[in-house]
């Protein structure tokens, strides 16, 4: 993951308390009050500060660069515990990229795309959600700018499934790598949606296995958007997570809170609206840049 400006770094939070000659007891209030604002959430936060407390007192330490260094392992320890990497050897690699409306599905797609072709693959989208044709005009126009093909309903409201078919068809026919299809996420009509992912993923698995299902959450709505996004993880096979609109966000324990709660990995992050604005994960520059 690139360094820039980091809105969610807990630097400014923990500023204070590192400045301070000793670790004291307002350290710790400090250190939990800056972990909660970050929506790490009281389960992390509870944990990673006893962690803290015992590592202190066994190494016998009141210098307060030992306790960043000690937040930093902490961290870098839990990540551990999940691969980032993306699965994309099949070919067609099918990757279905879900979530609710307005997380930033559609521009994950473009970038998504470029992050892929500026890799030296080549992609095609699959423009499944064919409920609105506004939104299939808006995924061609990020598609297009990502560098990659893309595959339209012929006509209106036309199966999703079916688009999804005809894409790693085209794929497979044009001998095309990565297959990205973009999916409904109108949480209204909950079972419906989750039948429609369903049907989808049976018919794309007639043709080849799915490589991975990438459930997009924004970051600024942190744990209620989770909540939201429940029968994503419940129903559709989600492999790995990309977090956006990061850049918007102070909440930068979400990102580590998110994969616990879930159990799944993330696997890309946004930070901004550009084409270029999508990364791998990578935890370690992650949680550099997180506690500075
Ligand atoms: P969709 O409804 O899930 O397809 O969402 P869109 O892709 O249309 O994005 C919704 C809004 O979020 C748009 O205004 C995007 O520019 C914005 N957006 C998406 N990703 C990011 C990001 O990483 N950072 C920022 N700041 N905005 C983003």
């Amino acid at each position: 993951m690139a360094e820039r400006s980091t809105p969610w770094s807990l630097g400014g939070a923990l500023r204070g308390m590192f400045a301070k000659k000793t670790i004291d007891d307002d350290t710790w209030e400090d250190l939990e009050d800056a972990l909660i604002s970050a929506d790490f959430g009281p389960d992390i936060t509870d944990s990673v500060i006893s962690q803290l407390r015992a590592n202190v007192d066994k190494y016998k330490t009141t210098d307060p660069a030992d306790l960043k260094r000690m937040l930093r392992e902490s961290l870098e320890e839990r990540f551990a515990a999940y691969d980032p990497t993306l699965t994309l050897s099949a070919r067609p690699a099918v990757v279905l990229v879900v979530g609710v409306n307005g997380v930033g599905k559609t521009t994950t797609i473009g970038k998504f795309a470029r992050f892929l072709v500026g890799h030296g693959r080549t992609v095609v989208v699959g423009a499944a959600d064919t409920f609105r044709a506004a939104a299939v005009e808006q995924l061609a126009t990020w598609a297009e700018r990502g560098g990659a093909q893309i595959v339209r309903p012929q006509m209106e409201r036309q199966d999703p499934a079916s688009v999804a078919f005809q894409t790693v068809e085209f794929a497979t026919r044009e001998g095309i790598e990565i297959c990205i299809i973009d999916t409904a996420g109108r949480l209204q009509t909950k079972s419906g949606l989750m039948d429609e992912l369903g049907k989808i993923r049976r018919v794309i698995e007639k043709q080849t296995e799915i490589a991975e299902v990438l459930l997009v959450l924004d970051a600024t709505t942190g744990q209620n958007g989770v909540a939201q996004a429940e029968a994503f993880i419940q129903h559709a096979g989600v492999t790995g997570l990309v977090i956006s609109k990061l850049d918007g966000s102070a909440k930068g324990g979400f990102v580590l809170a998110v994969q616990e709660r879930t159990g799944i990995p993330i696997k890309l992050v946004g930070q901004g609206e550009g084409i270029n604005d999508l990364t791998g994960f990578t935890p370690h520059v992650f949680v550099a840049n997180l506690v500075g």
